[in-house]
């Protein structure tokens, strides 16, 4: 079950006496941030504002909405990076899955005997990198070497967001295989693509872990195939991405010039959602190229192209005539 740390909420609030205060985070927890602007309610008697956008990580901090509403604090509940606040007004609050890894790890431990793995290295999302230590003692007691690889810049040790993979990246010549702790397909899916390595999927609702090299492999191929699409275009749409952590024009504008050097047609986009439904809207635009959250293009449907940052840089290469499909094996996918 997930546990949100709410005596930081209070602590904080009792520390510093905000005349408002707004809760932001992922849509999986709404319910319990509901829950908790309820107690926050009724033991400070002030306004409490949810926000009830989306906040898909640490790059989608809702700052704007806290200051259109004029709170004092913004909690971003969620979202457990190596930073423990954003400025003077947003504060990251943890909340952690205290589910038990330790069956689902066993089982995985012994099975794994038989592929003759002899180093892993495990990684995970905020909710569980308290579990970590844990599923490393239950593979150590089975005589494997387990490798967490060390955090950098937002990231914890172990942990990987859906575009940033340090702790992965760099252990990868030195592991035979790696296990993601959690359900999400999208971040195990994009661990086995960045290190080509086995990668598997530990499940401890269901109590079952799969191998993820299949799934990542058909994604990675979707992802090639949007840049040869995009090869023919005419024009292509670059769009800029206007949530605060996601805002790129720099690089929006270096890629302008390069594909116009190239011979392309561009028309500069804003905007803060990027669905297939507000790009059909556009006409006369061959393919789009999108410097915001690079899993928009690979993990949602488009009728038309819609590239990435990696994506964009390969692009260029096949238009100078220089080989390029190894793009999304990099540390960060921006
Ligand atoms: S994958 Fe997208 S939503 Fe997730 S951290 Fe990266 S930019 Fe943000």
């Amino acid at each position: 079950m997930i546990q949100i740390d709410e005596e930081k909420i209070f602590s904080t609030i009792s520390e510093r006496n905000p005349r408002s205060v707004a809760l932001d985070g992922p849509d999986g927890i709404i319910k319990k941030i509901q829950n908790c602007a309820e107690k926050v309610r009724d033991e400070f008697n002030i306004p409490v504002y949810i926000i009830g956008d989306t906040s898909w990580g640490s790059c989608d901090l809702n700052i704007h909405a806290a200051e259109m509403l004029g709170v004092d604090i913004l909690f971003n509940i969620g979202h457990t990076i190596s930073m423990e606040s954003f400025g003077n007004k947003v504060i990251m609050v943890d909340a952690f899955d205290d589910i038990d890894f330790s069956k689902i790890a066993k089982k995985c431990a012994v099975e794994l005997k038989k592929k003759n793995f002899k180093i892993i290295s495990l990684a995970t999302i905020s909710q569980y990198i308290r579990s970590m230590q844990n599923v490393k003692e239950v593979f150590e007691s089975h005589g494997y070497e387990v490798v967490i690889g060390r955090g950098k810049g937002h990231l914890n040790d172990g942990q990987v967001f859906g575009c940033e993979f340090y702790p992965v990246y760099d252990t990868k010549d030195h592991v035979d295989a790696y296990l993601f702790l959690g359900q999400s397909i999208f971040h195990s899916a994009s661990i086995a693509i960045v290190t080509q390595k086995p990668t598997f999927m530990l499940d401890p609702y269901f109590n079952e872990y799969s191998e993820i090299s299949d799934i990542a492999r058909k994604l990675e191929k979707k992802a090639i195939l949007a840049v040869y699409k995009a090869q023919d275009a005419e024009t292509i749409g670059i769009i800029i991405g206007l949530k605060e952590g996601q805002f790129a024009k720099i690089k929006a504008l270096e890629l302008k010039r390069l594909l116009e050097e190239a011979g392309k047609k561009i028309l500069l986009i804003a905007m803060t959602e990027i669905t297939d439904e507000r790009l059909l809207s556009f006409e006369g635009i061959d393919a789009f190229i999108q410097v915001a959250c690079p899993r928009i293009g690979t993990d949602n449907h488009f009728h038309k192209p819609v590239l990435s940052v990696p994506q964009a840089i390969s692009l260029i290469k096949l238009l100078k005539g220089e080989p390029s499909q190894e793009f999304l094996q990099i540390k960060h996918w921006l």
